[in-house]
C-alpha cells in the first residue's frame, strides 16, 4: 500500500471541504476501499474518515417514508422495524449480500459506491479503462461470464456488483448528497449511476468532495416484497443475476442486478407486464426490460436465467399472498 495522509472530519461540510482536492477520497467502513488500495487500483493521496460523523440514524420521515443516514450499516439497515415491515425487499437484498462481518462495517453510502468486480479490473497487469483510462477493455475478447449484458459500451462491461443498490431502486428511493460550498442535491438512481459510454472511470454524478449523507425512501408500497440472487456459491458471492420485486395483484416494480453497469429497472417494461396475458407476463416484461442487449458469448445464459428467475419469484409472490 502507498503512503497517504490522512483527516478524521467533524462534520459534513467539513468532510466535504476536506475531499476536494484531487486525489482525496472518502473513508466510512472501508470494506472495498482498503482491499483496493492494497491491490494498487485505488492510489488516493488523503483519506478523509467519515466514520464518525453524525449520520448513523435511521429516522420518519413527515411523509411517511424512512431516511437512512449515509453511515447505517447494512446490518443494521437489514434490522431496522420499519425496513423489515414496510420495505423487506431491501432486508431481504442486504442479507443475500457479502458476510455477517461485512455487513457489520459495510456502510450505506459505501455500499452505493462499491466498485466493479470485473477480474480486469482487480488484475493491474491488463488493460482495463475503468482503472486506467484509455487503456482498452480485456474483458471484451476475455472472460465475461459474470459481466453486464445492457447498458454497457464498447470501452466497458462491467455489471454493479450492490445488492442493496438494486432494491434501492425498486423502492425509488434518492441519494442525499453535500457539496463543498454547501450546496444539497436529491438524486435518483438513475441520475446518481453514469452509463460507461466512453468513460466507465466515472461512475457517478458526484463531483469532486461531494459527500452522501444519506438515503430517502418514499412512503411504502404495499404489496410482496421478494429479492431473488442467482449465483455460484451459496453464500459469499456476487450476483450472477439478481430480481428485486415488488408485486401486488396484476402490477408488478421489478429491478434486476448483475446484469447491467447500475440496477437496470425499465418502467414501460412493467407496463407491458400489467398489459399482458397471466401466463405471458414475465416473458413480457423480460423481453421489453432487455430489448437492446448485447450479451457475450459467455455471458448470454444470462437473460434466460432472468427470464426463470423471474418466474420464480412471480410464484414465490402468488404462494405468499395466499399463505
Ligand atoms: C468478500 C466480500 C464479499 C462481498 N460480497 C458482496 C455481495 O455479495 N453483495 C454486495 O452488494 N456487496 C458485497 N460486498 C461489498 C460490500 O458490500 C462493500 O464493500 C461495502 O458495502 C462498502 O461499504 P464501506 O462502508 O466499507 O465502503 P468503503 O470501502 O469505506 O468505501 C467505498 C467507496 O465509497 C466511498 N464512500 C464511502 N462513504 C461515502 C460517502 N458517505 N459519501 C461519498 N463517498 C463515500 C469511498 O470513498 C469509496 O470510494 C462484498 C465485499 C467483500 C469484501
Ligand atoms: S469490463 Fe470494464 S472493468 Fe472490466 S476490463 Fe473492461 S473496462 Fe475494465
Amino acid at each position: 500500500m502507498r503512503a497517504f495522509a490522512y483527516t478524521r472530519a467533524d462534520t459534513p461540510r467539513a468532510a466535504a471541504q476536506a475531499a476536494e482536492a484531487t486525489g482525496t477520497k472518502f473513508i466510512a467502513g472501508g470494506t472495498n476501499l482498503l482491499d483496493l488500495m492494497k491491490l494498487d487500483i485505488e492510489q488516493p493521496s488523503r483519506l478523509v474518515d467519515v466514520s464518525r460523523l453524525n449520520l448513523r440514524d435511521v429516522t420518519d420521515t413527515p411523509d411517511g417514508g424512512l431516511h437512512v443516514g449515509a453511515l447505517v450499516t447494512n446490518t443494521d439497515l437489514a434490522n431496522h422495524p420499519r425496513v423489515k415491515s414496510d420495505y423487506a425487499v431491501l432486508t431481504r437484498a442486504i442479507v443475500a449480500g457479502a458476510s455477517g462481518q461485512i455487513r457489520n462495517k459495510a456502510t450505506t453510502g459505501g455500499n452505493l459506491l462499491q466498485r466493479a468486480r470485473c477480474p480486469y479490473f482487480y488484475d493491474t497487469n491488463l488493460p482495463c479503462n475503468k482503472r486506467d483510462p484509455g487503456t482498452g477493455c480485456a474483458a471484451l475478447r476475455g472472460l465475461s461470464r459474470t459481466l453486464a449484458v445492457i447498458g454497457t459500451s464498447d470501452a466497458c462491461i462491467a455489471q454493479h456488483p450492490s445488492d442493496m443498490a438494486v432494491a434501492l431502486r425498486v423502492l425509488d428511493a434518492t441519494v442525499n448528497t453535500l457539496k463543498p460550498d454547501g450546496t444539497a442535491r436529491t438524486l435518483t438512481l438513475d441520475e446518481f449511476y453514469r452509463l460507461p459510454e466512453d468513460t466507465p472511470h466515472l461512475e457517478t454524478t458526484l463531483e469532486p468532495g461531494e459527500l452522501i449523507t444519506g438515503v430517502t425512501l418514499p412512503p411504502p408500497v404495499g404489496g410482496t416484497h421478494l429479492y431473488r440472487k442467482v449465483r455460484d456459491r451459496a453464500s459469499y458471492a456476487f450476483a450472477l443475476v439478481s430480481v428485486a420485486a415488488i408485486v401486488d395483484g396484476d402490477r408488478v416494480r421489478v429491478a434486476f442486478g448483475g446484469v447491467a453497469p447500475r440496477p437496470w429497472r425499465v418502467p414501460d417494461a412493467e407496463d407491458a407486464y400489467a398489459r399482458a396475458r397471466a401466463d405471458g407476463r414475465a416473458d413480457a416484461l423480460i423481453d421489453r426490460a432487455f430489448e437492446g442487449a448485447r450479451p457475450t458469448e459467455e455471458n448470454a445464459f444470462k437473460v434466460p436465467l432472468l427470464r426463470r428467475t423471474l418466474k420464480a419469484v412471480l410464484a414465490q409472490a402468488g404462494q405468499e399472498a395466499q399463505a
